[in-house]
């Protein structure tokens, strides 16, 4: 039986529920249609007034996928996607507001939410065996099983510049657009931060506001994204292989495909083939793998990454008339490539030509402060009217870290994680049990395809409760040396590499005081997806399952 969102309860009359879902973006929204398959009931809590997550709340100018959008898309359902068209290879937030919102009509999904609602609090009852979400809504919901489907990049980020109280214009920041039209034009526009959401909203703002300040702390390696419409038979022939394609998602390193694979060493080819070779990757741009993926070891060998990354600066330079705006546009010969997430663009470098625009060098000056009329760094104001946070999100922990989550024995996230994010597998955290986490810290997820990184944990989370059902079970947990191996092998995975080198949200290092851990597992999704398929036939081998609480039976579990 599921409840609707006028039923939701009250503090003194808990909900009682098989599955408490926090969040109903893409994994949210998969995860009830999951369980609605099996019979189990569900509550779900939303911050937003509506389904997407981070579509929902990425409404920024240019926002749009950067993974080709026939493989950003649900596979769960065959009917779906014949019903489905994508416009763009890489199609924009609007239209994928629009799918998030069509699968959740489609599936009655919305049903089983309630919105404009924030999770505060999870606590865990080893006595019952129930969680309880708290909500700022009064709501009360309980239930033995608890998924966060909170999102990796959910928490915005906004540096606290002193003065901002006193700026008299308008500031934004990209993570929480407004829904309402914001228009630029005849503005003086400053944005702040060049990851890939100022990538993407610096040439769109600058073709509208009458004069675009970039404050740029650190220059970013970008490749184009060669963005054009989708024919109807390119998606119609996508379709009709989709289970190949799907096959050949599970056997990449992240889940994606259609790019292929380096096969050849740098040494292979003299610097004449080499640079023939790039140009073609740069004229075919695409996802990031277009220009990464062109030699063996750009992930590991700073002689290779070197080669590639040069050619990017090379470009940078050929584009960017003024040899100085050039120049700062470059990135750090320190900074490999791909080691921060790796962006891609539609005429970013371009759009340095404008006389509109203008390029700060914040390393060099920083923000000192906003004041009434702009932003004071090291040795000028600049007058503006509206101001641009692209300053990213506390990721990958920020949104978790948020709920007050612990344990009638006293275990709870903050401790756990005090040293840094500890998790077994991104899917458990030992001493939370009965709590999921889709896309956690130490799972592969933000360096693959997210689709199918939802669709993959959700898939696991559904068996082992089944598994649970079946075998007359109510608990699980992370063992503590299960999961302590993990994180140790996931650290030395990253190391090898030259991942870690860069300042970037992988390692926490743009939140302050956040503990340096490189958080997603850098080992492929097709290794990590063939260990999952191997612990669960061992019995879930490495976490500890049990019949546990006094008071309640384990949910049942219809015929699927
Ligand atoms: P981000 O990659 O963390 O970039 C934030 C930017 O703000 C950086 O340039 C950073 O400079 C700057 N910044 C942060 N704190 C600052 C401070 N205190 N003072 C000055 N500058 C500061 O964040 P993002 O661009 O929002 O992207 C986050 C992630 O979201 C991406 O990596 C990607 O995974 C995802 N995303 C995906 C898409 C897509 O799929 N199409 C689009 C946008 C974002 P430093 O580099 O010096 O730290």
């Amino acid at each position: 039986m599921s409840q609707t969102q006028d039923e939701s309860t009250t503090r003194s009359q808990p909900q009682r529920v098989d599955v408490l879902v926090v969040g109903m973006g893409f994994a949210g929204m998969y995860i009830l249609y999951c369980l609605r398959q099996r019979g189990l009931t569900a509550r779900a809590f939303e911050a937003g007034s509506d389904v997407g997550g981070t579509w929902y709340w990425n409404r920024y100018p240019g926002a749009r996928v950067d993974v080709d959008s026939v493989q950003y898309s649900y596979n769960f359902s065959d009917e779906l996607t014949q019903e489905w068209e994508w416009s763009e290879k890489f199609c924009a937030q609007p239209e994928l507001l629009r799918y998030a919102s069509f699968v959740a009509d489609k599936f009655d999904l919305r049903r089983d939410a309630k919105f404009n609602t924030r999770v505060t609090s999870a606590a865990f009852d080893k006595e019952t065996n129930l969680w309880t979400l708290e909500t700022d809504q009064g709501d009360v919901a309980t239930a033995p099983y608890c998924i966060m489907a909170t999102g990796s990049l959910s928490t915005p980020y906004k540096p606290p510049y002193p003065g901002i109280d006193d700026f008299a214009g308008d500031w934004y920041h990209t993570g929480t657009w407004p829904h309402e039209e914001v228009s630029f034009a005849g503005k003086r526009v400053g944005i702040i931060g060049t990851g890939s959401t100022g990538i993407q909203a610096i040439p769109v703002v600058a073709e509208e506001g009458n004069h675009l300040t970039v404050f740029q702390r650190t220059a970013q390696y970008t490749t184009p994204a060669r963005n054009r419409p989708m024919s109807p038979d390119e998606q119609r022939e996508f379709n009709e292989h989709r289970d190949e394609w799907i096959r050949e998602m599970y056997h990449t390193f992240n889940a994606m495909t259609g790019y292929p694979l380096p096969t050849k060493s740098i040494h292979d080819d003299s610097p004449e083939e080499r640079r023939d070779f790039f140009e073609k990757r740069w004229e075919i741009g695409g996802m990031p793998q277009a220009m990464l993926a062109t030699y063996k070891g750009v992930n590991v060998d700073m002689e290779t990454n070197t080669v590639v990354a040069d050619f990017v600066r090379d470009k940078i330079r050929e584009i960017v008339k003024d040899p100085e705006v050039a120049e700062r546009l470059c990135p750090p010969t320190d900074m490999p490539i791909g080691s921060k997430r790796p962006p891609i663009d539609t005429d970013y470098y371009e759009t340095f030509n404008r006389d509109n625009v203008s390029l700060v060098d914040i390393k060099k000056t920083p923000i000192e402060r906003f004041t009434e009329k702009g932003i004071k760094t090291a040795d000028a104001e600049y007058e503006l009217d509206a101001i641009i946070f692209a300053t990213g999100f506390d990721a990958m922990t920020g949104s978790l870290l948020a709920i007050d989550i612990q344990t009638s024995d006293g275990s709870s996230l903050k401790q756990a994680w005090s040293d840094g994010p500890n998790s077994f597998l991104g899917l458990m955290v030992a001493g939370l049990p009965n709590l999921f986490t889709i896309n956690g810290p130490g799972s592969p997820s933000v360096k693959a395809n997210m689709i199918v990184m939802i669709e993959h944990h959700t898939d696991w989370i559904m068996d082992l409760i089944d598994y649970l059902a079946a075998n007359d079970l109510n608990r699980v947990e992370a063992d503590e040396d299960a999961q302590s191996n993990w994180v140790e092998h996931a650290r030395e995975v990253a190391e090898a590499t030259l991942m870690p080198v860069a300042d970037s949200w992988y390692v926490g290092s743009n939140i302050p005081g956040k503990k340096r851990v490189y958080m997603p597992y850098f080992g492929g999704f097709e290794k990590y997806w063939k260990l999952c398929v191997e612990i669960a036939a061992d019995g879930y081998r490495g976490f500890k399952l049990s019949r546990s609480g006094t008071k309640e039976a384990p949910p049942s579990v219809a015929a699927e």
